[in-house]
């Protein structure tokens, strides 16, 4: 493969990249445990995006190499296929904690307000929407409906056991660890600095040591495509009974 571009994502901030179908993508670790959080898109409609729960249905509330990253209704195809992860030694730990959570949303104002009534402007909601309305040029109040539920990269989450609430914990993300995705249709991406930093402490603040994130791209040599294309949207009729 054959790096083509990279983007560094600052600390507490979110930056977008492009990767053409048939390209990969690499979030790698740089400097500390940072965890990250992922928006897609299809590049030529933003109204087909990552769909976080129906990957977690057709899949698992982690994900990892060779699982995909589906799409909403009506496409419901993969947006990229995890071709790499470093992390994939770490399992399930003894609390049911995994990496690489498709369950925990993204960190977002509103919730951070109803829960201690502060205002924070750089959870991933906003990052994400700060970096959309940048590389875009959208009106912010638009750009913010585009946002939408993450894989939360490097994360280390579960539930509990005995009364399987929602956790977190600090990741074991290292410099050097990365994911790899290959992109199968033209990807429009957002990647946020999580404020949380390894998620092991305080969150949505600004107390917390949190690092950069590296998006490399890589165009692959083209022969080893042959035989592939992009997936198709849902061939469902999209009738509904009516
Ligand atoms: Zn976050």
């Amino acid at each position: 493969m054959t790096r083509v571009d990279e983007v560094m994502v600052p600390p507490r901030d979110a930056r977008c990249f492009e990767v053409r179908a048939g390209q990969f993508f690499r979030i790698t670790g740089v400097d500390g445990p940072q965890v990250g959080d992922l928006n897609l898109w299809n590049a030529h409609d933003l109204s087909e995006r990552f769909f976080s729960g129906k990957t977690r249905q057709l899949h698992a509330t982690h994900v990892s190499t060779g699982d995909r990253l589906w799409s909403s209704l009506p496409g419901l195809r993969p947006l990229a296929t995890i071709t790499h992860d470093t992390l994939d030694w770490y399992g399930w730990d003894e609390d049911g904690g995994g990496v690489h959570d498709v369950i925990g949303t993204r960190c977002d104002p509103y919730t951070n307000h109803l829960l201690t009534g502060a205002d924070y402007q750089h959870c991933c909601h906003s990052n994400l929407t700060r970096a959309l309305v940048a590389h875009t040029g959208m009106p912010p109040e638009q750009a913010e409906l585009h946002i939408h539920d993450v894989l939360n990269v490097f994360m280390c989450t579960g539930f509990t056991h005995d009364t399987h609430q929602y956790f977190m914990k600090a990741s074991p993300v290292r410099p050097g660890d990365f994911i790899e995705f290959f992109a199968e249709v033209d990807l429009l991406g957002a990647l946020s600095a999580c404020p949380g930093g390894d998620c092991g402490s305080s969150h949505s603040d600004d107390s917390t040591p949190c690092y950069p994130l590296h998006v490399e791209i890589f165009e692959p040599a083209p022969e080893t495509l042959d035989g592939w294309s992009s997936p198709p949207a849902s061939g469902y009729a999209g009738k509904h009974g009516l």
